[in-house]
């Protein structure tokens, strides 16, 4: 049965690699606002130039934007379900996509944190932009140490509440997210499973 689940956790948490992974093992499809802005960005649209300096400061872009996008991509459907990833990041957005959700029918069937380490999560984003450099491939503008400090900030200040805010509607679960990569996807699998 499709399972429509948000995957929440600080930047670096391993968020978009496990995405990846139910994508690949369950068909589900990721709504990644991150990707979506960055693909805005290099688009080089009037909206691409506005989020452009917010997101390379580290900042959140606009409530109205991100919330735009999503519904933009829900309309489409999703049989194997959604797995939103870096979306909703504000309790505003979270209220929007509790809306979005109710009137499609649908709802949300879990939403997992990703628990890790902070003093990791600087080394992951460095490892990260060293990778693509190494690859070949575009290195993400945020991901430097200095941007990063201000993006675990406004995860802390803007998102974290959102714990708080599933975990009273009775849909939060918590993983290691620091475990191996495998063990993530494993108890991630345990939390679908059973939802
Ligand atoms: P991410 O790839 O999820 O780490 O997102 C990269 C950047 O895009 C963030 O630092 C924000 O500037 C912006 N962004 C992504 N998702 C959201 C969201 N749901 N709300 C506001 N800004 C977002």
């Amino acid at each position: 049965m499709a399972k429509n689940i948000i995957l929440l956790g600080p930047p670096g948490a391993g968020k978009g690699t496990q995405a990846q992974r139910l994508v690949e093992s369950r068909g589900m499809v990721q709504l990644s606002t991150g990707d979506m802005l960055r693909a805005a960005k290099t688009s080089g649209t009037e909206m691409g130039k506005r989020v452009a300096e917010i997101m390379d400061k580290g900042q959140l872009v606009t409530d109205e934007i991100v919330i735009g996008l999503i519904e933009e991509k829900l309309t489409a459907g999703a049989p194997g379900g959604f797995i939103f990833d870096g979306f909703p990041r504000t309790l505003k957005q979270a209220d929007a996509l509790g809306d979005l959700l109710a009137r499609m029918g649908q709802k949300l069937d879990a939403v997992i944190e990703l628990v890790v380490d902070d003093e990791a999560l600087v080394g992951r984003i460095v490892k990260r932009a060293e990778e693509s450099r190494a690859a070949g491939q575009p290195v993400r503008a945020d991901d430097t140490p200095e941007v990063f400090a201000d993006r675990l900030r406004a995860y802390y200040k803007q998102t974290a509440p959102l714990l708080g805010y599933y975990y009273a509607k009775g849909g939060l679960a918590q993983v290691d997210g620091m475990a191996a990569m495998d063990a993530v996807a494993a108890s991630i699998a345990k939390v679908l499973d059973r939802a």
